[in-house]
């Protein structure tokens, strides 16, 4: 059988092929390979002598055998796929695997800081990330100044000598606004600031981040990657140069995921195209039908008209997933808690980007620094409001539920 080369392929091609080199699938000596590379539980490394003990450290490369904490086959394999679904990452480039998506976000970040240094966040940034830039990065001299992730002048305002990082989220995580990634990127370089961005929304299938000027693009591969809420896990993929710095980075923190996650994670990325084909289906027409609701004050979802930064989303992103958010009428936090308890459909709980829908109550109020909640252009009287994460189910069963939710919210004095 001879190979197509992968970067001549189209993404859903690439989901099937990518990352699946004979050697790490085939059984020595024996012709053929089996589809999907076994689980390699490995700590030690035997070498045949003494010689070959000394050459493993010194040549430490990847995809090469020297200690489990390097990895093995199993987990260069999810690697080396990752790699290859992120246009931009170029031969030389590559991805670390860590055991969350915080991991790999702390992981992005400390490759690029150090004390003395200012790191610029987006204010809709995943309440994590505010929290190691808080309780953590501080500690060590490391600044963290907020921006409002719509406003390109303000960011440009905030762009120091000392800015060494900037960490972008788009969409933002609960509150959805689609940021200007591009022009971030190419102001940000100016300063000579590393460009890190928190892709986990949209996956490269979604957002070729490398390309639009990103240099290092952070995954929570525990949402569309694993798929079906059973592994956690995160990568930061990069070209050349950040990927080495990424890697010592990692390497020394003694980051490594299991094997088994490992192939998890792989098995969940070859239906990964497909699962976020029907969320992105399912989640618009959701997303429709609740802008029509009175009890509705307005839907945060970046694939819809009037949501915010929604041109940017036509302009950049090649496709969607199911999650976004919609913010009811008045203050009432206790109707919203009514609607929540009513479903029957949506799992409570956190996480999102799994095969079965999930709900969590939205009130991003307090996880601001430089913008405002309400957002611009919705009535200040509109504060509370859920998180949806459209699974597999058929939406018309979605659809369904989410109308008995909204019953269980006027008859809990929701409209009042
Ligand atoms: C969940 C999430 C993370 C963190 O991932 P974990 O695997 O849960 O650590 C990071 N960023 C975003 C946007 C997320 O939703």
């Amino acid at each position: 059988m001879t190979k197509t080369p992968p970067e001549t392929l189209r993404p859903a091609s690439r989901l099937v092929g990518a990352g699946r080199r004979e050697e790490w699938t085939g059984t020595p000596g024996q012709p053929g390979a089996v589809v999907s590379p076994p689980v390699w539980r490995a700590s030690t490394h035997l070498y045949a002598d003494t010689a070959a003990l000394k050459e493993g450290p010194r040549k430490n490369e990847d995809g090469r055998f020297y200690y489990g904490r390097r990895g093995a086959p199993t987990q260069w394999a999810l690697a080396e796929a990752l790699t290859a679904l992120e246009p931009g990452a170029g031969p030389e480039g590559g991805t670390m695997l860590y055991p969350s998506g915080v991991a790999a976000i702390a992981g992005a970040v400390l490759a690029a800081v150090r004390p003395g240094d200012v790191l610029l966040m987006t204010d809709n940034a995943y309440e994590p990330s505010r929290v190691l830039a808080r309780g953590f990065l501080a500690e060590w001299g490391i600044e963290t100044r907020w921006f409002d992730p719509l406003d390109l002048d303000g960011f440009a305002g905030k762009l120091c000598k000392r800015t060494k990082a900037v960490l972008l989220e788009s969409p933002g995580s609960l509150t959805m606004e689609v940021q200007d990634v591009p022009e971030l990127a190419r102001m940000a370089h100016g300063a000579g600031a590393c460009v890190i961005l928190d892709n986990t929304w949209a996956s490269p299938l979604g957002l070729a981040a490398l390309s639009l000027g990103v240099d290092i693009s952070v995954m929570s591969l525990t949402k569309h990657v694993g798929g079906h809420s059973d592994l956690m896990m995160g990568s930061a993929t990069a070209p050349r140069e950040w990927y080495q710095k990424l890697r010592r980075t990692a390497q020394v923190m003694g980051q490594v995921v299991s094997p088994d996650d490992a192939a998890l994670a792989l098995r969940g990325l070859r239906t990964m195209g497909v699962r976020l084909e029907r969320e992105t289906q399912s989640a618009l027409a959701i997303a429709h039908w609740l802008e029509e609701r009175p009890e509705v004050a307005r839907v945060l979802c970046p694939m819809l008209p009037g949501s915010p930064g929604y041109d940017l989303w036509r302009r950049d992103f090649t496709g969607g997933c199911g999650l976004f958010s919609l913010v009811l009428r008045g203050k009432d936090a206790a109707a919203r808690n009514a609607l929540i308890d009513a479903l029957s459909l949506f799992g409570i709980g956190y996480s999102w980007g799994g095969f079965e829908s999930l709900v969590t109550p939205l009130d991003p109020a307090g996880a601001r620094s430089a913008s405002s909640w309400p957002l611009a252009g919705m009535d200040e009287a509109d504060r509370f409001g859920v998180r949806l994460s459209i699974g597999l189910e058929d939406p018309a069963d979605l659809i369904a539920d989410l109308e008995r939710g909204l019953a269980a919210w006027t008859a809990s004095g929701g409209g009042a």
